[in-house]
């Protein structure tokens, strides 16, 4: 049951003529699946679209900017992250029985008009995408949780640490302060 997206945009009135043109509005909710696991715009979401498109030989140029909301979390200390986001893409969309579409039948990835619409959804996902960090952080150096009582460690005091340590960690630490810190371990493992 997938209800057709509100990002495709009708053709019908696009005239078979190259040079011609249309703009488009679209003020519609998010889709789901804009985004990666871990950071993404939220399903309903407000996603606000212009779009301008243009008749080539063989498609149609989308040139659009979609203002949209971006939610994740800090992958060191998981704090929530939001924000807006202008994405800009420009993407060809093939006739689908054009020449250029035949030659790309092989790629996967080629956009395809349809018969009387055109779906700006796969090419929004990939250009939101292509914009977003692959590992998102709250800033550069987050330091992410104490491993101990879990808070983050940019909130807490600087040299914030825990009194009462597990008797099994006191014997590790002062093993590990008897050791020299020199490279033999990571060249044993090269
Ligand atoms: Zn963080
Ligand atoms: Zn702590």
């Amino acid at each position: 049951m997938s209800a057709p997206s509100g990002l495709v945009i009708d053709i019908v009135d696009l005239p078979h003529a190259v040079g011609a043109t249309k703009d488009v509005r679209l003020r519609v909710p998010a889709p789901p699946g804009l985004g990666t696991a871990v950071i993404g715009t939220p399903e309903g979401s407000p996603v606000a679209v212009d779009a301008t498109l243009t008749v080539l030989e063989d498609g149609v140029l989308v040139r659009a900017t979609a203002d949209l909301h971006v939610h994740g979390e800090c992958v060191r200390c998981l704090q929530d992250l939001d924000e807006d986001r202008t994405v800009r893409l420009e993407e060809l969309y093939h006739l689908p029985h054009g020449a250029a579409a035949k030659e790309d039948e092989e790629d996967q990835d080629v956009l395809l008009l349809g018969e009387t619409t055109l779906d700006l959804e796969p090419a929004l996902r990939d250009a939101l995408v292509g914009d977003l960090p692959f590992r998102p952080l709250c800033r550069p150096d987050c330091r992410g949780l104490c491993p101990r009582c879990g808070e983050r460690l940019d909130d807490l005091p600087p040299g914030h640490h825990h009194q009462d340590r597990d008797p099994r960690w006191s014997v590790l630490a002062s093993l590990l302060a008897q050791t020299p810190q020199d490279d033999a371990d990571s060249q044993g493992r090269a």
